[in-house]
């Protein structure tokens, strides 16, 4: 018989498919590392799995112990799917700006999840940071990973998603591009690549405009789970080449044609590092091969990106050019 002895067998190992339709006047190969493909339907089921098999070995982690994290979305996720596994009870603290589904999503998976009001500083004791660190100190036998200082994300990636695609590339890859968040993915792939090609691979960050990475200040975007308003522990500042600013509106509008053209339904950091991902492979050559990881899926963003009001609420939608709907002819 073949089956996998539990979900968690089924973290990793994701496919690399080449983007035919979004390419076009683009000589170099351009290949996605699809991580929706993960169980928990993420990228975050990586580091989830490594963060907690590390704090088991460590002994800061025991049977019946509970699992405290500030987390609204993928690696909530992630967690709770690994701790069902292992017997770990999980606590999310997330702040209520954070929409129902997400939060119905993480209760679905068996976690308690605290929601916190978004409207108070970071200091106020009612803040989701502050509540999340009382909670761990409180709620016995509690740990929290802390993904944005935590040695096992960025080494997950370096111990499986760079291999993978060295791997699946035969060694061909010449340029990674990904989306920045905690710099987990970015940095544990990017240094695994340069050490297997000798510094030959060029690795290039995608950023939303306004995050540190590429130099804003922290002001708002709505591109969600990338870009930050402080520079984590998780991100390696030698292993970028290069950072790419990349709009909201070109995310979103860029998600949308991936669903529509390349048959991938993805979230918007996806859309926003192809954005990144096209303009590196604009000006490489025809031998290079751009692979773009793909961190989650887009059933998360239905009422948002792929809802034509929300987009036309922010200004994004531009309807010049397309052909009108069925209904609309009506
Ligand atoms: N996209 C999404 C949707 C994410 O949840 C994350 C993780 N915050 C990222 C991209 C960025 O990954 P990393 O934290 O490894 O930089």
């Amino acid at each position: 018989m073949q089956y996998y002895d539990n979900v968690v067998e089924l973290i990793g190992n994701t496919p690399l498919v080449r983007l035919r339709n979004v390419t076009e006047g683009i000589q170099a190969t351009v290949l996605v590392k699809v991580e929706y493909l993960n169980p928990g339907g993420s990228v975050k089921d990586r580091i989830a799995l490594r963060m907690v098999e590390d704090a088991e070995q460590a002994g800061i982690l025991r049977p019946g112990g509970t699992i405290v994290e500030p987390t609204s979305g993928n690696t909530g996720v992630g967690l709770a799917l690994v701790a069902q596994l292992k017997g770990y009870r999980c606590v999310f603290v997330c702040p209520d700006k954070v929409s129902q589904d997400k939060q119905d999503v993480l209760r679905a998976y068996g976690a308690e999840v605290v929601v916190c009001p978004t409207a108070v500083p970071p200091a106020d004791p009612r803040s989701y940071y502050n509540v999340s660190d009382r909670l761990a100190r409180e709620i016995p036998g509690a740990w929290k990973p802390n993904q944005y200082a935590h040695p096992a994300n960025p080494r997950s990636h370096y111990e499986t998603t760079g291999p993978e695609l060295w791997a699946q590339t035969e060694g061909r890859i010449t340029h990674f591009v990904a989306g920045v968040g905690t710099g987990g993915t970015i940095s544990g792939i990017g240094r695994y690549l340069k050490e297997m090609s000798g510094g030959q691979v060029k690795v290039i960050g995608a950023d939303p405009e306004g995050s540190v990475y590429s130099g804003g200040t922290g002001r708002p975007y709505l591109v969600e789970g990338v870009g930050e308003d402080f520079w984590p522990e998780t991100y390696d500042r030698e292993i970028a080449d290069g950072i790419v600013e990349v709009s909201d509106k070109a995310s979103f509008e860029m998600t949308r044609r991936l669903a529509r053209t390349e048959g991938l339904l993805v979230g918007g950091s996806c859309g926003m590092a192809v954005v990144a991902g096209l303009e590196v492979a604009r000006a490489a050559g025809p031998e290079d091969v751009v692979v773009v990881l793909l961190p989650d899926g887009g059933r998360g963003y239905l009422s948002k990106i792929f809802n034509d009001s929300w987009m036309a609420r922010y200004g994004f939608l531009d309807n010049s050019g397309s052909e009108p709907t069925i209904a609309e002819t009506l």
